[in-house]
């Protein structure tokens, strides 16, 4: 299957605002037009050398934030994606925050205090490895709050991202699709591999047998909060290259939209002799 010329992976993996998600409908196996990571490896070298050229011109510029948000059941690569995508991109522009459990000192602030302090200034892509929707997806799956608490902060969270893109931050959202049988390998595979063991926890096999209830969550939170300013995106990614290379597509394409530019040098340089 290839791609139409004026296709971009943006639209083809993004999810229009408004429009209905049934995530069983959407293939987790999808390669697009390559067959193996053979034939998409020169693609994905060239995919890297531009990612590396536009985040050097967009540190330089200086003018706007990109937030990069992943989410995803267990296994599903968001520590793999921000290895593989960011590799060779100067980390002087890149912050990774990971959320995890709130800390006492979190659980008594609002749900978004720990969130906002981590969005990234101008110049720097920020990667949140989990994030706000934690809390309409494991909260809202083991009612850690009551459904009229969560069932509320779609919109507050559409307000909050849009309070952000009216301040200069570039949001991109990424829903990393696994099926149920590839998560099952790849937590045997962490079970089989004494260097993967540290990354299984016996929580993991819980959250998998709640695995309708976070697709249902999952559906909700994308369709409710795919938005023009905030997009989601749904990654096919039970093959680790062609989610990189998806992944990296619509980052390209995101930065190149905005075109950045080296800010212009000190005026009378060119007469200037360094001895
Ligand atoms: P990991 O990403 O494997 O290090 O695990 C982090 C854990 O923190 C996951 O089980 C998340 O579901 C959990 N977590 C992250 N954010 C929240 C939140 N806001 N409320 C409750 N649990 C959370
Ligand atoms: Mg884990």
């Amino acid at each position: 299957m290839s791609l139409p010329n004026h296709t971009t992976f943006c639209e083809r993996y993004g999810v229009r605002p408004g429009a209905a998600v049934d995530l069983s409908t959407i293939d987790p196996n999808d390669t697009g037009e390559f067959k193996s990571l053979k034939e998409a490896s020169k693609s994905l070298k060239k995919l890297r050398k531009k990612l590396r050229k536009y985040q050097d011109r967009f540190y330089a510029w200086n003018q706007k934030s990109l937030l990069i948000v992943l989410q995803a059941m267990d296994t599903a690569g968001k520590d793999g994606t921000i290895k593989h995508v960011m590799r060779g991109v100067n980390p002087q522009g890149v912050t990774v925050t990971s959320f995890k459990v709130p800390t006492p000192e979190e659980y008594a602030h609002d749900y978004l205090w720990r969130i906002h302090k981590a969005v990234p200034k101008k110049g720097m892509i920020g990667i949140f490895n989990r994030s706000h929707y934690e809390d309409v997806l494991v909260v809202r799956v083991h009612n850690y709050v009551p459904q009229n608490v969560w069932s509320r902060r779609y919109e507050q969270i559409n307000s909050f991202e849009q309070h952000l893109a009216e301040n200069d931050v570039v949001i991109l959202k990424f829903y990393l699709h696994i099926s149920l049988d590839e998560q099952a390998r790849r937590l045997q595979a962490r079970l089989d591999n004494p260097d993967k063991r540290w990354k299984f926890s016996k929580g993991d096999l819980k959250e998998r047998k709640l695995w309708d209830d976070y697709m249902a969550a999952y559906t909700d939170a994308i369709q409710k909060c795919s938005t023009q300013h905030a997009p989601w995106y749904i990654i096919p990614s039970n093959n680790k290259w062609y989610r990189n290379y998806v992944v990296a597509q619509v980052i390209v394409e995101t930065l190149k939209n905005m075109d950045p530019q080296y800010p212009d040098p000190e005026e009378g340089l060119e007469d200037i002799v360094v001895v």
